[in-house]
């Protein structure tokens, strides 16, 4: 079948990573632009496998290309709600071709050939010719399909641009449901080839973390194969509206994980957050100091608040790991109703890129926009803080009932209000202590540092730290 490929496809090549050493050239990516679709057309040519725009043999070594990949499918019982789910897996299928990677998906899609396939004679129309193949032996609905490759930079922008209209379509489409108005979620185990203890948990108002795939076109997939990667979830009980709790959700993760996850929390940071695999658009991360949320996305490109950038931080967090205080989650999840509602929502969000912020107008709430700050505002967190202080956000309504309660704590300790005041002179104190004021515990949290190093705080609390004045 793919005799006149001159690399090897097999799904045993899934997971094979071509660094920059070993690499012939970079396609699309966060330094390029490119996108990936499938789209039902009953026009489709079967087997039209073609390359607009430069083939590998016409590119430069160690260089960088805009580059889309176009499906076409027609078949009788094909939906078009089905076109996500089948170009969800548009991913695994290119990795399964020796010496070419594919990481992420639609329009964030980053690929590389290596240097051992450029001297094998590969080129990017036998690239084309092994998808055509493949998705029609995964998917025997698709009768006919056609692959196109563009590498011609006006086409590839034209076509993302085109692309992006299509997601978007998808997108608004899923926010027609709620949580509420239907009995069954679904799961994915598609990305548990590299991350074996995830389960994505689908709902109308929480879509895949990767950002690719929503509830109606999960519908769209069980229907078409019950005992896919795509599968039902009958609700169950509900444990804990607000965070988004369920028996059966619980139930079944804890079987597709062999255990290693028990409890999910679906609208929240904290606990039992959503597990994260890899694929995810965005992550959303704790900020202690803050008691706050911060939020960055995958093409972010320089340090967050917690002074890692983003890779880092997804390298942490991901691999199916639960670790309290981060979630992979999708662009869209933050246009939802239901988005961290259990955490305050964006009354707790304190710091996020200005790319996301500015594609969010609408969603975040009117009166809150102006008090989230953005690299563009603040970098550090005594900078956010101070930017928070400026706005009024109302994270600081927080952090002073925290003060509140630590006052209580203080008074229990029958410390006087003249031990508190500010207001004294040098020569009137004759003790100065330190006191460290409980604002909020954690039962659990991991902090990465730089170098893959991670901190892990255990039944942790947080403290102020305030100088308690005793006059003569
Ligand atoms: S990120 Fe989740 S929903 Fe998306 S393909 Fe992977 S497992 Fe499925």
């Amino acid at each position: 079948m793919f005799s006149d490929i001159p690399v090897d496809v097999s799904p045993m090549h899934e997971g094979e990573r071509i660094r920059a050493a070993n690499m012939y050239v970079e396609l699309a990516g966060p330094k390029s632009i490119g996108a990936e679709l499938v789209q039902v057309d009953d026009s489709v040519e079967d087997g039209k496998y073609e390359v607009i725009g430069p083939e590998l043999s016409e590119m430069t070594k160690g260089e960088i290309y805009p580059f889309c990949i176009k499906i076409g499918i027609k078949g009788e019982k094909l939906e078009k709600e089905l076109e996500g789910v089948i170009e969800r897996r548009n991913h695994d299928l290119c990795n399964y071709v020796q010496g070419f990677m594919h990481l992420n998906q639609r329009d964030q899609i980053w690929c590389r050939v290596s240097t051992e396939a450029i001297g094998t004679g590969f080129k990017l129309v036998d690239l084309a010719k092994a998808i055509g193949i493949l998705f029609k032996e995964e998917f025997p609905i698709i009768e006919e399909i056609s692959v196109a490759i563009l590498t011609k930079e006006e086409e590839v922008k034209d076509f993302v641009n085109k692309a992006r209209e299509i997601y978007s379509t998808r997108d608004e489409r899923a926010r027609e449901l709620s949580d509420e108005d239907v009995d069954v979620f679904y799961g994915c185990t598609m990305c548990q080839s590299f991350a074996p203890t995830h389960m994505c948990v689908v709902t109308p108002d929480r879509t895949a973390l990767c950002g690719a795939i929503n509830w109606f076109d999960c519908r769209a997939s069980a229907k078409m194969d019950p005992d896919g990667s795509i599968f039902e979830i009958d609700k169950g009980e509900v444990l804990d509206g607000m965070k988004g709790e369920y028996t059966n959700v619980n139930n079944l993760i804890s079987q597709k994980t062999q255990g290693e996850t028990e409890r999910v929390y679906l609208h929240s940071v904290f606990e039992y957050p959503h597990t994260s695999c890899g694929c995810f658009e965005a992550v959303a991360f704790y900020i202690p100091e803050l008691d706050g949320i911060g939020i960055v996305n995958r093409d972010f490109p320089n340090q967050t608040p917690l002074g890692i950038p983003f890779s880092s931080m997804a390298g942490q967090c991901s691999g199916g790991k639960q670790v309290e205080g981060f979630t992979g989650l999708s662009l869209e999840y933050m246009r939802s109703p239901k988005f961290l509602q259990a955490d305050g929502a964006y009354e707790r969000i304190v710091w996020l890129p200005n790319e996301v912020k500015e594609s969010l107008k609408g969603f975040i709430p009117e009166d809150l926009f102006d008090k989230i700050p953005t690299e563009e505002d603040a970098t550090t967190i005594n900078d956010i803080k101070a930017f928070l202080i400026e706005k009024n956000h109302p994270i600081l309504e927080r952090l002073d009932n925290a003060s509140d309660d630590a006052k209580e704590e203080l008074s229990e300790k029958k410390i006087s209000e003249e031990e508190l005041s500010e207001n004294v002179s040098l020569d009137e104190v004759t003790e100065a202590n330190q006191e460290f004021i409980p604002i909020t515990s954690i039962p659990e949290m991991t902090m990465p540092i730089s170098g893959g190093t991670k901190i892990i705080f255990k039944n942790a609390k947080i403290y102020a730290e305030k100088v308690i004045i005793k006059k003569k």
